[in-house]
């Protein structure tokens, strides 16, 4: 039951997911901090569900003690904080929020091109100092111009219909076809992409292929006084040469959110023991330089409240893994309340030769109404939504299916 559900919330989740999560009647305790590792452990041995941001580390040492808990919410983009495989290999999924702060970004990459366009980072800076220095040669109003987007994904097309509507022509370079927002067009190539920009975004995933995407052989195929911004990952742009390519003049300006090396905390840290290149970027003129702030905003805090608490409902709930990030992604529509004797069996298996097999005997006597099961590694998920069964035989199939050596976890839904 629902109230039997115990939830510790930390590092001062926000209200919005907290909201979620209470309206369940689930038992939510909720603290402002993050725990020393052997309170944690102290905590983590009774709960079902543990929400966390990036401060609390759940390694396996803490996961080890956490028998009861079903399911991990990490209410950030990242999950590096959590041993998410030893998690899958004990049956606890882990949930993140990758998509609730695209518009913000996507915002943000507006504002840096007009304030490239128009010098504003160099005039403010100057203006700070005292200097009044009035000038209008080499800036540009962004109508009429085209944005050239690397990785037409949540961002990307987000900031496409933002783009077209400032009057912006706008050309996309993707991995994979995918339908264009308003007018954009996909080109085929990045060299396409760069030799017909003026500006260049980019908004693709941290994968080898995207490593260094943009490096001397990119500047060079880019319009002589475009300009670039990166918002997505640090290790896609070869800093130095952004370096070269501004100095020559190729690069009219420039905005980076991402590095390669970033601090773990604020402070005076964006120096050269940082990255060898740091003090040079810092010299350069039109450049905007954020600490990673592209997502940073009340509206992705409370959006990522929603969104985890959402998904950690599903699975409590209903077993849906859609959105985990070390599960396969399995669910069903749900059952109508008001069929009788059903049940939803969710077993949680090593992936091994002829597993399946048995399952399927167990369940194999009774009306399988719908079944669904995939794998990611050596953990698979299988769902089974399962009719006219009553309260002694779906004992029997929950110790039948505990029984066999391939089980991580089985629950019995609704
Ligand atoms: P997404 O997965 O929705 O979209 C990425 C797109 O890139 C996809 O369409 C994909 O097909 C494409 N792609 C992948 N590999 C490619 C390649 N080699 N060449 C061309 N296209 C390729 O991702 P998203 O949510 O739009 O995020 C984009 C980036 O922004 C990610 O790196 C993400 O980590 C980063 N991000 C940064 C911040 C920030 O604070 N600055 C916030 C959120 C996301």
């Amino acid at each position: 039951a629902t109230e039997d559900i115990k939830i510790l919330l930390l590092e001062n989740i926000n209200k919005t997911g907290r909201d979620v999560l209470t309206a369940q009647g689930y038992q939510v305790e909720y603290l402002k901090s993050s725990l020393p590792e052997d309170e944690l452990i102290e905590k983590i041995r009774d709960v079902h569900v543990i929400g966390i941001r990036s401060k609390t580390k759940l390694t396996a040492r803490v996961l080890r003690e956490a028998k009861n808990l079903l399911v991990v919410g990490c209410f950030c983009i990242g999950t590096n904080q959590v041993d998410t495989q030893f998690a899958a290999q004990h049956g606890v999924a882990v949930f993140n929020s990758p998509f609730s702060n695209s518009r913000s970004v996507a915002e943000l990459v507006i504002g840096e091109i007009i304030a490239l366009a128009r010098q504003l980072g160099d005039r403010s800076s100057e203006l700070h100092k005292g200097t009044w220095n009035k000038v209008s040669s080499g800036c540009w109003e962004i109508r009429g111009k085209t944005l050239g987007i690397i990785g037409y994904g949540h961002i990307g097309s987000q900031l496409s219909v933002l783009a077209e509507a400032m009057g912006m022509t706008v050309i996309f370079f993707d991995a994979v076809n995918l339908m264009a927002m308003g007018t954009a067009k996909q080109v085929p190539t990045l060299e396409a992409l760069l030799q017909g920009s003026d500006f260049v975004t980019c908004h693709v995933p941290e994968l080898p292929e995207t490593h260094k995407m943009i490096s001397s052989q990119e500047f060079g195929q880019m319009r002589t006084g475009s300009y670039l911004i990166n918002a997505s990952r640090g290790s896609v742009i070869d800093i130095p040469a952004l370096i070269d390519a501004m100095r020559a003049g190729k690069v009219a300006g420039a905005a980076l959110d991402v590095y390669p090396s970033e601090p773990g905390g604020n402070g005076d840290y964006f120096n050269n023991e940082l990255n060898s290149w740091a003090e040079d970027l810092r010299s350069l003129k039109n450049i905007i330089l954020t600490p990673h702030i592209g997502g940073s905003t009340e509206e992705a805090q409370s959006a990522i409240g929603v969104e985890v608490s959402e998904a950690l409902v599903r699975y409590v709930n209903e077993g849906a893994t859609l959105g985990a990030v070390n599960m396969p992604e399995v669910n069903l529509r749900s059952l109508t309340m008001d069929e009788p004797n059903h049940v939803r069996m969710i077993y949680i298996h090593h992936n091994v030769p002829g597993v399946l097999r048995k399952v399927n005997e167990i369940l194999g006597d009774h009306n399988v109404d719908k079944q669904m099961t995939d794998s990611r590694g050596d953990v698979a998920y299988l769902m089974a939504d399962i009719s006219d069964v009553s309260g002694s035989v779906i004992k029997e199939l929950y110790q039948s299916l505990e029984s066999l050596s391939s089980r991580i976890v089985t629950r019995v839904l609704y």
